[in-house]
């Protein structure tokens, strides 16, 4: 099965007597080691289909299927669990915790989902030298530059081993010599794991570089 499936996804957001159907019947499949990039206007919906695909919010109507699971019907329990394991969030800014180091940001995640801390150290710190972020490990969030934080934070995403990452934007607060050296990172890291990405953006020149393009035209997923 793809690693995403969206069929049919609907969701309307409703305030008083105002409507507005955001996605009116989305499609979407992507498979392992697809590197897709999202591109449409502010207001036309992606960080609601991103909400979606990553179960963080549920559609109207239609499903949504996670390595073939139709995730509808399941539980929040499970679909936290599924979350946990199967999908990796990046958004536009960074969200590592501030008070702790770039290891130990990638450190808890793993601890969560039932790794000895030693594991999760190993773990971490073999994330963070693929990343170019060996000498970094120790460096909170606020010593690490933009580029480096991102870098992290697309780390974290992943440290837990998932099939799918979700990305909003995650070059959009960065110049575009540092955008090009986290995307890089990033589609490196699909590329050798056979993650499949859907990433939100407004940069031209990256979704340019991306296996697909794909935008939303009146709530529905059309291929560029
Ligand atoms: P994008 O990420 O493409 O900018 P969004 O998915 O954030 O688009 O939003 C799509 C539309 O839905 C926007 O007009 C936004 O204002 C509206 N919207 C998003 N979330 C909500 C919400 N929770 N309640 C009401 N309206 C919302
Ligand atoms: P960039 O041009 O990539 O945004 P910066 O000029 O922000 O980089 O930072 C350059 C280097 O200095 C980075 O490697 C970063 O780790 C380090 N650095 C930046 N801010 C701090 C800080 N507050 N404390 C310690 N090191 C820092």
């Amino acid at each position: 099965p793809p690693t995403l499936q969206l069929s049919g996804v609907q969701r309307t957001y409703r305030e008083g007597e105002g409507r507005l159907d955001v996605l009116t019947g989305a499609d979407l499949e992507i498979a392992a080691g697809e590197l897709v990039a999202l591109v449409a206007p502010s207001g036309a919906g992606k960080s609601t289909l991103l909400h979606i695909a990553g179960l963080l919010e549920r559609p109207d109507e239609g499903e949504v299927y996670i390595n073939g699971t139709a995730c509808g019907s399941l539980r929040d329990a499970d679909r936290t669990r599924i979350r946990r394991l199967d999908i990796g969030f990046v958004y536009q800014f960074h969200h590592l915790l501030p008070e702790f180091t770039a290891v130990e940001n990638l450190v808890l995640p793993q601890m969560i989902c039932g790794l000895s801390r030693a594991e999760a150290a190993t773990r971490a710190e073999q994330l963070l030298a693929y990343m170019r972020l060996k000498d970094r490990g120790d460096h909170r969030p606020a010593e690490l530059s933009g580029g480096e934080r991102q870098r992290v934070a697309i780390a974290r995403a992943v440290v837990n081993a998932p099939r799918l990452v979700l990305a909003d934007e995650p070059t959009g607060n960065l110049d575009p010599r540092t955008s090009a050296h986290v995307f890089d990172a990033l589609a490196a890291l699909v590329r050798a794991t056979g993650l499949a990405a859907l990433i939100a953006t407004h940069n031209l020149e990256l979704a340019g570089r991306m296996d697909r393009r794909i935008t939303l035209q009146e709530g529905r997923v059309v291929e560029i």
